[in-house]
């Protein structure tokens, strides 16, 4: 079968459990696309193919020895984004400080994925160290948009978008501080979700912004990113930050709301907050023209849109740059060039081998984000910057309390604008003001997923960003998946999705 890289998580389960095709089939399927089409998208860092066949192969004779009392996601191929540590396999974060570093450990998702049957394909592209908008900041080279190659895929979770888009994977992890899944889902068509904070462990996720950063998933549906999402969530002794909470079965509620919708109204009673402050200026036209549209398919389809308030982005935008870089400062002071990763050659000194090894190691968005990071934590600057901005950050999820008590989930554009081209906001202020419409949710701990809205005239996709309250995940699974049944924005295939090899 050469159309496998089109089929959703749900019929590859099923392909696989009635012996439509094998685990070893479906993985040769998507190395081959790999290896003969990520020239053109760059995606990968680095392809695990040896682990990935015999893995593949070991699913199958597991299956066949069971006879299918394995997980159903037994054998279905996924990738990591170069940010989750792979035993035995590199992890680079997108950066040369860690070209050489294998990890001694798996992180704590990368296990569970696993065990859940999934079979990992090698770890993707992103920009360094998860900083970034568009993914040109990787130091193996920018990611190409599969729906024109011209322009980036967003970011940082570039590579785990545009492997997804390109039919190079059926779904990818992916992390999130302030928009990295949400945006460059929007970018390539794809749904992507951020859960709450504390909902998936970050052990083994290399640190950008601690308090901050969440993984989550990509796929080309909600139920896609669902299948994925599941084994990672759940509590980890091992991350502070990880919460006991109920761990659903969100693709059995999916499924179930779906029979308990009334087919024609399944929004019925569905409140959804609308904010101007996310309409205003800077939104390009067509974006904006594509989600009031998908807000109308949401009013015909039963819900009820009321308007919101929630802190001006311009205002979020200033915090957010002040506290991710400032945790990022922090955070990135263990790359020093003596325990791991990138050393310089012929130190003279220990100040040397420092300052050389990390000048040399971090590109200039890292260093910059060091710098404004460093300086915002400095004495005589700390209250003024960082206090202040902690101040904020609760007025920010002050509004959003106040916000959700009129409404059950909040809609707006994910990004102002669709894709860009390559090398169009080399500008670093330019990138940030990319940022506006995810990065409040990172701040206040809510969880968000950003679905495929439409098109642009040029044919790139437009994503609409719902965001919930917190622990409200499989609400927003669910509202997306019924939404995927009445819309077909999602199943559209890119440029090189439609390629065959
Ligand atoms: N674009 C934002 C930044 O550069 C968000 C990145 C992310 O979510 N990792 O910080």
């Amino acid at each position: 079968m050469s159309d496998l890289h089109t089929l959703s998580v749900a019929q590859l389960v099923d392909g696989l459990k009635n012996k439509k095709f094998s685990s070893a089939e479906l993985t040769n399927h998507f190395l081959n696309r790999i290896e003969k089409l990520d020239s053109k998208v760059n995606s990968f860092i680095t392809v695990d193919a040896d682990n990935a066949r015999a893995a593949a192969k070991a699913a199958d004779q597991k299956r066949a020895a069971s006879d299918n009392n394995t997980p159903p996601t037994l054998g279905i191929p996924m990738a990591h984004k170069d940010i989750f540590c792979t035993k035995g396999v590199l992890t680079t974060c997108g950066s040369k400080m860690l070209y050489n570093f294998v990890s001694p450990y798996d992180a704590t998702i990368v296990n569970h994925i696993r065990e859940a049957g999934f079979i990992s394909l090698g770890k993707l592209n992103m920009d360094e160290f998860a900083m970034g908008s568009d993914n040109e900041s990787s130091y193996y080279g920018a990611v190409h948009n599969p729906w024109d190659l011209d322009r980036v895929p967003g970011g940082s979770s570039g590579g785990s978008a545009a492997a997804t888009a390109a039919g190079f994977i059926p779904v990818a992890t992916g992390s999130d501080t302030g928009g990295s899944i949400r945006q460059p889902a929007s970018f390539c068509g794809l749904t992507g979700i951020k859960p709450t904070y504390g909902r998936v462990s970050r052990f083994g996720m290399i640190a950008y912004a601690s308090s901050l950063d969440q993984a989550g998933s990509f796929g080309r549906s909600a139920e896609d990113c669902a299948y994925l999402l599941q084994p990672m969530v759940g509590h980890d002794t091992r991350d502070a930050t990880s919460i006991k909470h109920a761990v659903p079965d969100y693709v059995a509620d999916m499924r179930q709301a779906v029979k308990d919708a009334d087919s024609s109204k399944p929004f019925a009673g569905l409140k959804i907050g609308v904010a101007k402050e996310y309409f205003g200026k800077g939104l390009n036209s067509e974006v904006e023209a594509q989600v009031r549209a998908a807000l109308k398919q949401y009013e015909a389809l039963g819900a009820t849109i009321v308007e919101v308030h929630i802190t001006d982005p311009e205002i979020t935008l200033a915090t957010y740059y002040m506290l991710a870089p400032a945790e990022a400062s922090s955070n990135l002071s263990r790359f020093d060039g003596v325990r791991f990763g990138y050393r310089c050659d012929d130190p003279k000194n220990l100040e040397d081998l420092y300052t050389r090894s990390r000048s040399e190691g971090f590109g200039p968005e890292v260093q910059r984000r060091i710098l404004m990071g460093t300086y915002a934590l400095s004495a005589g600057y700390f209250d003024a910057y960082y206090t202040k901005a902690q101040r904020v950050r609760r007025v920010i999820l002050e509004d959003f309390e106040k916000a959700f008590q009129e409404c059950d989930l909040i809609a707006s554009p994910t990004a102002p604008t669709a894709a860009y081209k390559l090398g169009e906001t080399l500008d670093p202020v330019s990138m940030y003001l990319g940022d506006v419409y995810t990065i409040a949710v990172n701040l206040a701990g809510l969880p968000a997923i950003s679905m495929p809205a439409g098109f642009t005239q040029n044919g790139l996709p437009v994503g609409l960003q719902l965001i919930g309250n917190h622990w409200d995940d499989g609400k927003l699974l669910t509202t997306a998946h019924l939404y995927q049944q009445h819309t077909n924005h999602h199943t559209q295939l890119s440029d090189v999705a439609k390629m065959g090899v």
